[in-house]
């Protein structure tokens, strides 16, 4: 797809913040130190980067997907682990607000994530509902103007960051998918602690913990949504969650080919450089193919997404299916490409094989988005 002047400036006004604000020795200190130094996350959250998809009324950018694309596209090309801590906020933080939010809402909770001045997680898998989201355990039970929650949440994203959980828990047990409902919970209130941070193959940097609820009470104003209508709010969320994670695969898949480039046309090998290989030709020549697939694949999706076509669903999760494993062939490959080199810390293409790995496993397997697109097809 050709982008128009309008995107292509999107684009690089992320590529300078990208390749600006996040040297490598940044990226060193957080793969060392398992933390966003707090400097950098408060820089990030002074560039707006936090309210890309949020109306400008409320303190966002007002961008539309497309947009929203490109920008972590180009963070996720120089750094996935910053890219994550952006889109964390923009689509499963502010998602189920966006779609479900009232008025009042809003202004209490996505305009100060917009701003930078709060931080966003979304809470639905639990230790026994991963891709099976509509068994979820957790409990949320009426109590006068307050809502009881107990429960596990795991594996969320950033946790230890985040001021406010979405939480999707179940009122009504024996209703499935049908009986849960969503809840916006402080994490300060009493009863809520943190498992311990999992220790990842990847994406370090953005801490990933479990929720533990005991006793916690939520007021009734911070339900969000309506009663039993939680499952339908986190599938819509996770369509937008899934193209931010297609954006990051293309962002990964670009440096993957062009640490492969850079590097075969240095090394060399039997007095010649490895770039003249027919082997390794062929192996840049597909995987330039792939990105350039997965690029028209996602940057379609997000048009069809903001148009509301009926299918998007679908085109959403054929973006995130193929992108994530595109990236993942990239990043093998700019692996072998590098020899035993690419084994070895120094070398970029070992983190970005790394961070890869994640992408067809988060929001929804690629086992999984396989299953909505069949399911759209043959229903
Ligand atoms: C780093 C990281 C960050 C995450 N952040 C968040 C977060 O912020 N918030 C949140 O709520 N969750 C988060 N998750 C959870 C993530 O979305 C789940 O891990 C994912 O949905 C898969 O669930 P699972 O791990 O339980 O795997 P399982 O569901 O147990 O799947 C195991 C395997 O079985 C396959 N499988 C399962 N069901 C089927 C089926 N019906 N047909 C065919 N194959 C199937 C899967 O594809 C997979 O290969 C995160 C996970 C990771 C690793």
């Amino acid at each position: 797809m050709v982008l128009t002047e309008k995107y292509q400036l999107v684009k690089k006004l992320a590529r300078d913040f990208a390749e600006n604000e996040i040297p490598q020795e940044l990226q060193d200190e957080i793969e060392a130190t398992h933390e966003l130094p707090v400097a950098f996350r408060e820089k990030i959250a002074k560039s707006g980067l936090l309210g890309i998809k949020a109306p400008k009324s409320l303190g966002g950018q007002g961008a539309d997907t497309l947009a929203y694309v490109l920008m972590i596209e180009e963070i996720a090309r120089v750094s996935m682990v910053s890219s994550i801590y952006i889109s964390g906020a923009n689509s499963l933080g502010s998602g189920p607000l966006m779609l479900a939010g009232t008025q009042e809402q809003l202004e209490k909770y996505l305009r100060p994530i917009a701003e930078g001045r709060m931080y966003p997680a979304f809470g639905l898998t639990e230790p026994g509902a991963g891709s099976d989201a509509g068994g979820v355990q957790t409990t949320a039970v009426k109590d006068g103007d307050y809502w009881i929650l107990n429960g596990r949440k795991c594996f969320i994203t950033a946790a230890p960051y985040a001021d406010y959980t979405m939480i999707f828990a179940k009122t009504d047990p024996k209703a499935g998918s049908r009986g849960i409902t969503t809840f916006i919970m402080d994490m300060n209130l009493p009863g809520i602690s943190l498992g311990k941070p999992e220790n990842k193959m990847g994406i370090i940097g953005v801490p990933t913990s479990d929720i533990i609820m005991e006793d916690v009470c939520v007021h009734d104003n911070d339900r969000l949504g309506d009663v039993n209508k939680g499952f339908s709010n986190a599938m819509k969320t996770l369509d937008y969650g899934r193209l931010g994670v297609s954006a990051q695969s293309l962002g990964v898949g670009q440096a993957a080919l062009d640490e492969a480039v850079k590097y075969a046309k240095e090394r060399k090998q039997f007095g010649q450089r490895i770039g003249d290989f027919q082997a390794i030709r062929f192996m840049i020549a597909d995987m330039a193919t792939e990105l350039y697939a997965a690029r028209e694949l996602v940057y379609n999706a997000c048009i069809l997404k903001d148009k509301n076509d009926p299918q998007a669903s679908m085109y959403c999760s054929m973006a995130k299916y193929y992108a994530s494993e595109m990236c993942n062939h990239l990043a093998y490959k700019a692996v072998q490409i590098h020899g035993g080199y690419g084994y070895i810390k120094d070398y970029k293409v070992e983190r970005l094989y790394r961070d890869a790995r994640v992408n067809s496993l988060f929001e929804g397997t690629s086992q999984i988005q396989q299953i909505v697109i069949a399911n759209n097809l043959l229903k």
